[in-house]
């Protein structure tokens, strides 16, 4: 069996990818600790599959409320994460909620960028700001030498729109501008975070996951769900030092930025 780490998170555990990723891992990962499977409306029926979900595992899944542009309930769900890990602190943390505004240089307006950014951007920041002592804690509490997701990681799910050098292939088949600039602003979150926290032995990488059927992929993608979360699962499984702040897609190719 593939490496397992101890304690997980997940934002946008709801639905598409998020959900595929809870499903997958829980069943993956049999001993799996404690999987914290985040959404920003727990007790709305667009949560009925993630509820559902948890209530067959009881042991390993806690569904949290955490809505990435709200710092408030960031913290809380810091706080409640770190009294229930305790001092084994947070092994994995996937930013995985995002959204996608379509619209070119045209059709944007200042409020769809801030709701971009705030979003895709903002909220992962204020996420690993919030989680790093947890993250740093499980670091030194698995006495694993160098970097992996079983030790300390975070992944960032981005997106190949995101890179600069997809545009002249296809901006034109999706302009989605404010999309593209936050994905590529979360590169550079990605990159710093991984070159202030590497001494502390956490790990980062974005993940693209190809182009998937799932609300924001829509029904033209070319992956499913599963397969694009079974990729991404093998690829975190297999992370080490040598990714950090990579940028790589669910087939564990690198991507340029
Ligand atoms: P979906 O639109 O299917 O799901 C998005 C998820 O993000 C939902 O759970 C949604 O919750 C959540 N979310 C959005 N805003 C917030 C918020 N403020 N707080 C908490 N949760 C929020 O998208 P996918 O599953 O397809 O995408 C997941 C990630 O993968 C995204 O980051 C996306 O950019 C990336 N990606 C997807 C691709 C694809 O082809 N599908 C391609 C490249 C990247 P709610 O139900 O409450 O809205």
């Amino acid at each position: 069996m593939a490496t397992k780490p101890a304690s997980v998170l997940i934002t946008g555990a709801n639905r598409g990818l998020g959900l595929e990723m809870v499903k997958q891992m829980v069943e993956r990962y049999h001993s799996l600790g404690i999987l914290f499977a985040c959404c920003r409306d727990p007790d709305r029926p667009k949560a009925e599959g993630l509820k559902t979900l948890a209530s067959k595992y009881p042991n390993i899944i806690t569904v949290l409320h955490l809505d990435v542009t709200d710092l408030c309930s960031i913290k809380t769900a810091a706080q409640q994460v770190g009294s229930l890990v305790g001092t084994g602190g947070l092994n994995l943390l996937i930013n995985n909620a995002g959204i996608l505004l379509r619209g070119n240089l045209q059709d944007t307006s200042p409020e769809d960028m801030h709701t971009s950014f705030n979003t895709n951007v903002v909220g992962p920041m204020n996420i690993i700001k919030e989680f790093q002592p947890l993250l740093k804690t499980a670091a030194k509490a698995s006495g694993i030498p160098g970097m992996s997701s079983k030790k300390a990681a975070v992944i960032n799910i981005g997106a190949l729109l995101g890179a600069l050098e997809s545009v002249p292939y296809s901006y034109t088949f999706l302009p989605a501008l404010s999309y593209r600039i936050s994905k590529a602003g979360m590169n550079m979150l990605t990159l710093c975070a991984s070159e202030e926290l590497k001494k502390d032995g956490v790990l980062f990488s974005v993940l693209h996951p190809g182009w998937v059927r799932t609300d924001m992929g829509g029904p033209m993608g070319e992956l499913d769900a599963q397969e694009s979360v079974k990729g991404m699962l093998n690829v975190i499984a297999t992370l080490t030092k040598k990714q950090n702040g990579g940028f790589l897609d669910y087939s564990g190719k690198t991507l340029p930025w």
